[in-house]
């Protein structure tokens, strides 16, 4: 019997990614698992409050267009296919979790920053996905954030 059946790689498009989709590449490889990857895209309107008294749908669809290149080429180093690659909008923990509940998901990789000082006292999507996971979580070590560079 294999460790996992399906692997969710969760991605923020920074430099780590690489550390934590290698780190998940692993996972699938010694379960022969199948191995997604999700990146969740906020939308402009949800990380700026709605405020915004102007019409950001065309800047909102090049940040997607971008993103759908970038996406495709980082996953394709990792041979994951096109239907195993996940754009999805929205807050990142919230829409990681319905995924991997909609997907029969039984693990998710995400990157985990040490946090010190002041930094500690901010949630972080890897404390976000943790909390309410509907499976084993992975949580990669990717460097400290401390408040100086939070
Ligand atoms: P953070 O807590 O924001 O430093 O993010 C830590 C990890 O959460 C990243 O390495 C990713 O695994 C995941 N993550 C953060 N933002 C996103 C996002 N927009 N889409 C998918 N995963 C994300």
């Amino acid at each position: 019997m294999s460790l996992y059946s399906r692997v969710l790689v969760a991605v923020d498009l920074t430099e780590d990614c690489k550390l934590v989709a290698d780190r998940a590449s692993e996972i699938a490889e010694v379960s022969k698992a199948d191995l997604h990857l999700i990146h969740v895209i906020e939308p402009i309107t949800l990380s700026y409050g709605g405020d915004i008294p102007m019409d950001v749908s065309a800047v909102q669809e090049s940040i997607t267009d971008q993103t759908e290149a970038y996406i495709a080429t980082f996953a394709s180093a990792y041979g994951i296919p096109f239907d195993h690659q996940h754009l999805v909008y929205g807050r990142p923990e919230r829409e990681i979790h319905r995924f991997a509940m909609e997907n029969d998901v039984d693990c998710i990789v995400v990157g985990s920053h040490g946090r010190h000082g002041l930094a500690l006292l901010f949630g972080s999507t890897a404390n976000g996905v943790l909390h309410g996971a509907p499976c084993d979580i992975i949580a990669v070590r990717v460097g400290v954030i401390t408040d100086e560079n939070e």
